[in-house]
C-alpha cells in the first residue's frame, strides 16, 4: 500500500494538494440542474464491499438500477477503503482494487443510463497506520487509548472534533470532485445518530461533559460547521451539487433536527428495518412524520435494507419479502422517497437474488403513479409534539424508557384511526400551528418558557391540548421548575414528587359520567399508570386517584384509603379550547403494559379535544395507519394494514387482508373532487360526493392501498 509509507506528509502538503484539485473543479463549475434532488422519486444503492471490485458486474448493476427507474445511485468512494486510485494519504485502497478505477467504472455506467451519482464517503473509521501518524484524528477513551471498533479491532474511531474531518475528508471529497462527474457527496456514519460521542481526545477534554446540554450545543455547532464546509466543497464542482448525510433515527436523533432540516437538501433516513426486539412495524412511517416535521416538505429518503436487519443480522441474505414491502409502503405513505439498499455483489449482483425482486415490483408500481406521491400538505388537524430535547436529556424513572410515551400514544392514535402530524418543539409558532385544531404533548418534559408561551397562545387562539405526566416540568436546559410551565393553561398545580408503583399500580376512580369515559360504563375504576406526577385537587374532577398498594400478598392488595381528591385527569373548557391534563404516564404505561383501558382513554381524549370531528373517518376492521395528503392531482388517502401477528416483533411473513373500510373524507380548501381511483388494486373508486364530503369504500386492503382523489 503506497499510502502506508507516507507518514511524514505534513499538514501543509495535505491541505495544498486537494485544494488545488478543488480549484480545478471550480474553474469549470457550471450551474447544473439546481434542485434536481427535490424531484427525486426513487433511489438505489448497492453498498460496495472490499471484494466487489473483482465480483460485481458493473453493467448488470447499472441495468438493474435503471430498470427500477431510480433517479440516483449511491456509489462508494469511502474513506475507510478507497474504491479508486486515490492519492490522499491514509486512504487505504481495498485489497481487491488492484489498478482498477472501480468508482469511475460505476459512475460512468450510471451516467450512461441517465442516473445521478452520489459519492458515498465514510469518515468514521481508519486504520492503525493513521493512528500512528495522526494520533490527533482519533477518539480516546477515558484512559487516553484510541477507541477500536467493536467488531473489527483493526479499525479505530475518528473524532468529529479533530482535523480528520477538516483535512482528510475534504481531501477525499475534492479528489473525487476533480476526477469524477458526481452530483452530490454523502457521509455515512456521520453525524452520529443514536447517541452523542463520548471522546476524551485532546480537543474533546476541553468540551463540556458528554451527555450534557452544553455538550450538545457544541456538538450541534460543530455538525453545522462541517455540514456547511462539505456542502461548499460539493459546490466547488457545480452549483447544483450538494452534500448530505444520514439523519434518520426517528425522534431519537442526536443532532438538532430543525437546524439540520433547514440546511439539508436531502434528508436521508438510515432506518433500514426493524432493529431491536420490540420495534413496532410502524417505525418507518413514524420516521416519515419526523421528516415532515422538520423539513418543510423537502425531499426525504428512507433507506430500506433488503438484507436482514434486526437483533441478529445477515448482511447478505434477504429479509422476508412482505417485511421489505411493508417498509416501502410506509416510506411512500408517510411522504418519503423509497430507497433500496443491498450490501455486496458476490457473483455479479449477489448470491441471494431475493434482495432484487421486491424493490423492482414496488419501484415500477410507484413510477406509474408518481404524481399521487408528490405531497403538498398533510390533511391532519392534530399535531403531536415531538420533544427532541426530552428524548435526549430527560431522566426517565426506573423501568421507564424515554421513548415509551410517544410509542404508547402512537399506538393509541393508530387504534383510534386518527390522522396526525408530528410537530417539533422548536416549531410552535402561531404560523406553524395554524392548521392544527389540537396538540398532544406525550410527556414532553423539557419546554422553554417561550415554548410554553407559544402553547398558551395556541390555546388563546382556540386550540385544544392533551398533555401527560411531566410535560413542561423542566425548562429547555433540563432544569426542574417549581411547577409545571403549563400550570396556568391547564389550571393545575404540582403537589409533590413522582409516585411510582410498588407491586400494584394505582387506578382511576370515575367521579362523574363524561363523554371522555365512553366504553367504561360497567366500571367505576379503570387502570391508572405506573407513575404519576401528583397534582393538587381541583373542582369537580372527572377521575381521581385510587392509590396503589402491594400486589402480594393479596390480603394487603387493596387501596387504603380508596377515596382521594387527587385528580387522575383534569378536564377544562376555555371558549373553544378543550384542555386535558393527565398526571399519569398513561401513554408510556400503555406501551409497557398494553392495557386497553389506557388506549381507550387516550383515544377518547383525542376525540374530545378534536371536537369529535376528524377530517377523515374510516370505519372497518383491523389495525391500520393512515395518511391523507393534498397531492398534485388532488388528494390521496393511504391505508397501511398492520393487522398481523408480527406487528410488534419479528418480521411479517404473510399479510392478512382486512375490509371493507368505509371512508368519509372532508375535502379541505374548497377543492372539488371529481373522480377516484385505487392505486394498488388499479381500479376505479366509486365516490359519493355530497358538498365538501366524499364517501367511498375500499373493499379490501391486503398490505396497503392508496385511494387517489382527483380534483377539478
Ligand atoms: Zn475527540
Amino acid at each position: 500500500m503506497g499510502g502506508h509509507a507516507v507518514t511524514d506528509f505534513s499538514r501543509r502538503e495535505f491541505l495544498t494538494i486537494p485544494a488545488a484539485a478543488g480549484l480545478a473543479g471550480s474553474a469549470f463549475a457550471t450551474q447544473g440542474d439546481v434542485g434536481w434532488q427535490r424531484r427525486i422519486r426513487r433511489v438505489g444503492q448497492l453498498n460496495m464491499t472490499e471484494h466487489d471490485p473483482v465480483e460485481m458486474d458493473v453493467e448488470a448493476w447499472a441495468d438493474y438500477w435503471a430498470s427500477l427507474k431510480v433517479d440516483a445511485v449511491l456509489v462508494s468512494v469511502t474513506g475507510i477503503l478507497a474504491f479508486y486510485q486515490t492519492k490522499v494519504p491514509f486512504h487505504r485502497k481495498g485489497k481487491y482494487l488492484g489498478t482498477k478505477d472501480f468508482f469511475g467504472e460505476c459512475c460512468a455506467a450510471a451516467k450512461k443510463r441517465g442516473l445521478h451519482v452520489v459519492g458515498r464517503t465514510s469518515p468514521d473509521l481508519n486504520w492503525e497506520d493513521a493512528v500512528q501518524a495522526h494520533p490527533e484524528w482519533f477518539q480516546r477513551n477515558a484512559e487516553g487509548q484510541p477507541v477500536a471498533h467493536t467488531e473489527d479491532p483493526r479499525l479505530f474511531r475518528t473524532c468529529m472534533f479533530s482535523t480528520y474531518m477538516t483535512d482528510y475528508l475534504p481531501a477525499i471529497m475534492r479528489e473525487v470532485n476533480s476526477l469524477y462527474d458526481v452530483d452530490a457527496l454523502f457521509t455515512n456514519a456521520w453525524p452520529p445518530l443514536g447517541r452523542l460521542p463520548d471522546c476524551h481526545c485532546g480537543v474533546c477534554v476541553h468540551l463540556p461533559g458528554p451527555g450534557t446540554i452544553e455538550y450538545w450545543d457544541r456538538f450541534n455547532e460543530r455538525t453545522i460547521y462541517l455540514w456547511k464546509l462539505y456542502d461548499a466543497i460539493a459546490k466547488e464542482k457545480r452549483q447544483a451539487n450538494f452534500y448530505f448525510a444520514n439523519l434518520g433515527g426517528g425522534i431519537h436523533s442526536s443532532a438538532n433536527l430543525v437546524a439540520l432540516g433547514e440546511l439539508c437538501e436531502w434528508f436521508q433516513c438510515d432506518n433500514q428495518g426493524r432493529g431491536g426486539d420490540n420495534t413496532p412495524i410502524w417505525a418507518c412511517a413514524s420516521q416519515g412524520r419526523v421528516c415532515r416535521a422538520v423539513q418543510n416538505g423537502k425531499m426525504a429518503t428512507n433507506v430500506t435494507g433488503a438484507w436482514s436487519t434486526g437483533p441478529v443480522r445477515w448482511r447478505y441474505v434477504a429479509k422476508s419479502e412482505p417485511e421489505q414491502r411493508m417498509w416501502f409502503n410506509e416510506t411512500v405513505a408517510s411522504g418519503m422517497v423509497p430507497y433500496h439498499h443491498i450490501i455486496g455483489a458476490e457473483k455479479g449482483l449477489g448470491e441471494d437474488r431475493r434482495v432484487l425482486g421486491p424493490a423492482r415490483d414496488f419501484f415500477r408500481w410507484t413510477s406509474q403513479h408518481d404524481p399521487h406521491f408528490r405531497n403538498k400538505a398533510s390533511v391532519a388537524e392534530i399535531g403531536v409534539v415531538m420533544g427532541q430535547r426530552t428524548n435526549l436529556f430527560y431522566q426517565a424513572s426506573p423501568g421507564m424508557s424515554v421513548g415509551d410515551s410517544i410509542n404508547g400514544l402512537y399506538s393509541a392514535l393508530l387504534e383510534g384511526r386518527f390522522l396526525f402530524d408530528f410537530v417539533h418543539e422548536e416549531k410552535l409558532s402561531r404560523d406553524e400551528l395554524r392548521k392544527y385544531k389540537a396538540l398532544i404533548l406525550p410527556n414532553v418534559a423539557l419546554l422553554s418558557d417561550r415554548q410554553c408561551q407559544q402553547i398558551a397562545d395556541f390555546v388563546d387562539g382556540g386550540g385544544s391540548l392533551l398533555a401527560t405526566f411531566e410535560t413542561s416540568m423542566y425548562d429547555e436546559r433540563n432544569r426542574k421548575r417549581s411547577d409545571f410551565g403549563l400550570a396556568e393553561v391547564f389550571g393545575i398545580r404540582r403537589s409533590g414528587a413522582i409516585i411510582g408503583t410498588n407491586g400494584n399500580a394505582y387506578c382511576a376512580r370515575i367521579e362523574q359520567r363524561h363523554e371522555l369515559l365512553q366504553g367504561f360504563e360497567d366500571t367505576d375504576w379503570i387502570a391508572g399508570a405506573q407513575y404519576r406526577a401528583p397534582i393538587a385537587s381541583v373542582q369537580a374532577p372527572v377521575l381521581t386517584v385510587v392509590p396503589g398498594s402491594v400486589a402480594y400478598p393479596p390480603e394487603l392488595s387493596y387501596p387504603n384509603p380508596s377515596n382521594t381528591n387527587e385528580p387522575a385527569m383534569v378536564v377544562r373548557q376555555k371558549g373553544r379550547s378543550r384542555l386535558i391534563f393527565v398526571p399519569g404516564d398513561v401513554d408510556g404505561t400503555l406501551w409497557r403494559s398494553g392495557h386497553g383501558d389506557l388506549s381507550l382513554l387516550l383515544g377518547n381524549c383525542v376525540k374530545w379535544i378534536s371536537g369529535n370531528d376528524q377530517p377523515v373517518m374510516i370505519d372497518g376492521p383491523g389495525l391500520i395507519e393512515t395518511f391523507a395528503w393534498e397531492t398534485e392531482p388532488g388528494f390521496a388517502l393511504h391505508v397501511l394494514n398492520y393487522t398481523n401477528p408480527a406487528a410488534h416483533k419479528g418480521w411479517i411473513r404473510d399479510f392478512h387482508a382486512i375490509g371493507p373500510e368505509t371512508i368519509r373524507f372532508r375535502v379541505p380548501n374548497q377543492r372539488r373532487v371529481i373522480r377516484g381511483e385505487l392505486l394498488r388494486s388499479e381500479t376505479v373508486l366509486p365516490l359519493k360526493i355530497d358538498g365538501s364530503t366524499v364517501a367511498f369504500t375500499i373493499p379490501q386492503v391486503a398490505d396497503y392501498e392508496v385511494a387517489a382523489l382527483y380534483c377539478a
